[in-house]
């Protein structure tokens, strides 16, 4: 060799020790990039009991955003069980689910490995609520007077079945009605499909019976408040993406022995699966009134044995931990009682929760049963508007708890 090529080997090997300190250098430089990172957060304000859409911008190429566990973060468009969550590529938007129950302030904390930043939003008061007592009392008022007498098989069920699904189609569900004969009447079954974006096979189904018992004439309490609590739930879910699909029901035929929600489930496509029922029968005479909110999740073959511990944490977690409602207004337990549509679900497999307010009501299967009759038990019209939104609010959560299994290996780990 040259002393000409020996010089020239040297300098290749000095350039490729100086290439691979280049990206050596990279790797330590960590450090660095913290000390000029940077996260700004605009606006300062959120409102309770809705999604609430912040302006965020960072030169981080991953981050982790925290915030106290009543809140819940979105992550690509579906909402997500957590309150800390790790994001691995940039975004100009930042969104957040508050509790309705969320007051004066709280904070968001945006760190990565030293670098940490944390922004104080106020929190404004809860118009523009995702849940509207309201909106419910005016469908109640509505349902009741324009759609009486809808017993299973008489002419005013036809058309409460049409205004229903008109309902369902505004909140841009896709909807289905199942009709079948029963004894010589027509039943007819009201259906609205949220369809999910990963695992649109799997359903969590929510419904309530519309029909009510001859003798009754608006049937408010049973099951007017029911039929409406599943519309403002669909209204609520329909503003979000979920992963499984939510079906909406709203069932006939129930007073005459749960002929609609049988139908249903001896109807399910074979592909599908059905995660999780609730079943809304005589709601809004609950918390924050003097009766309890009943939370009960069934079936419940053996006393002592947990048997649906998911949906017992799922209800447990939205009322006491999202909600921070006080324990004291809902009765939160595992039972086989009760007669209303859950009772459909149980033969193949299928957990339920039974949501339901007094039960020793005046008006149960008779002509008091009307909008006045629940104002008076309620102690006000305000006060059955608070009880309705309790209804939908812990019925919101807990569809956004069962869209995905996250919750469960938390709780078992
Ligand atoms: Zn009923």
């Amino acid at each position: 060799m040259s002393p000409k090529y020996k010089i020239g080997s040297i300098l290749i090997v000095i350039f490729m020790i100086v290439v691979a300190w280049g990206y050596l250098g990279r790797g330590l430089e960590i450090g660095r990039e913290d000390e000029h990172a940077y996260a700004n957060l605009l606006p300062l304000t959120a409102t309770a009991g809705s999604l609430s859409s912040f302006n965020f911008e960072t030169n981080l190429k991953s981050y982790t955003i925290n915030v106290p566990n009543n809140i819940l973060i979105i992550k690509d468009d579906i909402i997500s069980h957590n309150s800390t969550l790790t994001f691995d590529s940039p975004m100009d938007n930042l969104q957040l689910l508050l509790p309705p129950t969320v007051d004066g302030s709280f904070p968001i904390h945006i760190s990565k490995g030293s670098f940490e930043v944390s922004f104080q939003v106020t929190v404004k008061e809860d118009a523009g609520a995702l849940v509207s007592g309201d909106e419910y009392h005016d469908y109640m008022r509505t349902f009741t007077t324009r759609y009486a007498k809808r017993s299973t098989g008489y002419p005013h069920m036809e058309q409460a079945a049409s205004y229903l699904e008109q309902q369902l189609k505004s909140f841009k569900l896709d909807t289905e009605i199942q009709r079948f004969q029963q004894e010589n009447r027509d039943v007819l079954n009201v259906i609205g499909y949220h369809r999910g974006i990963n695992r649109p096979e799997e359903w969590v189904v929510l419904g309530g019976h519309y029909d009510i018992k001859e003798k009754t004439i608006e049937g408010a309490y049973d099951n007017a408040a029911g039929t409406v609590a599943v519309l403002e739930i669909a209204k609520a879910i329909s503003q979000m993406k979920t992963d499984r699909t939510i079906v909406l029901c709203l069932w006939s035929g129930e007073e005459q022995g749960l002929w609609g929600s049988e139908f249903f489930v001896n109807n399910i496509p074979e592909n599908v699966t059905i995660k999780a029922y609730l079943n809304y029968d005589m709601v809004g005479l609950n918390w924050p009134q003097v009766y309890q909110l009943n939370v009960l999740v069934g079936p419940d073959e053996n006393g002592a044995e947990v048997e649906n511990p998911e949906l017992l944490n799922v209800s447990n977690r939205v009322i006491d931990e999202i909600l921070r409602y006080p324990s004291s207004g809902f009765d939160v337990k595992e039972t086989g009682e009760g007669s209303s549509d859950q009772v459909s679900f149980w033969p193949i497999g299928v957990s339920t929760i039974y949501f339901s307010g007094l039960i020793v009501y005046p008006g149960y299967h008779n002509k008091v049963d009307d909008l006045a009759t629940m104002e008076v038990l309620a102690g006000g019209r305000e006060r059955l508007k608070e009880g309705f939104e309790t209804v939908v609010w812990v019925s919101y959560y807990a569809v956004i708890l069962l869209d995905n299994d996250e919750l469960i290996k938390q709780k078992d780990t």
